[in-house]
């Protein structure tokens, strides 16, 4: 059975949310522990403390796209794809559409990011 668009943008919202609500709240933001040589991505209030490893691995763009990507980011995206659910072209939606800027299209790709990798 297909799935609507709308209801493809739904049910990413939802595992969206629910996933952010029960993360450490942001902002997130990396550190460096020059003591230790480590790289970490720390909550505002001390409660995450993701290690990333050793300063020299290169994993300085991973740390930093974990920190920036938070909770409220997620939140936001998950506002946006319902946002997008609810208009009243997004079940007229096709796969086959090809307009350029179409928010539509913009959403499914997210939802379909985060529904082909929720666990
Ligand atoms: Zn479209």
């Amino acid at each position: 059975m297909a799935t609507s668009p709308a209801d493809e943008l739904r049910t990413a919202a939802q595992t969206l949310r629910e996933r952010a609500a029960s993360a450490t709240p942001g902002p997130w933001r990396r550190e460096d522990d020059q003591r230790r040589l480590e790289r970490f991505v720390s909550s505002e209030n001390g409660t995450l403390d993701i290690n990333f490893g050793y300063l020299g691995n290169n994993n300085q763009a991973d740390a930093e796209y974990v920190a920036l990507m938070d909770p409220g980011v997620g939140a936001a995206l998950a506002d946006w794809l319902d946002a997008e659910a609810t208009s009243p072209v997004a079940d007229l939606h096709s796969d086959a559409c090809r307009e350029r800027g179409c928010t539509i299209n913009a959403a499914l790709a997210v939802a379909r990011q985060i529904n082909g990798g929720a666990q």
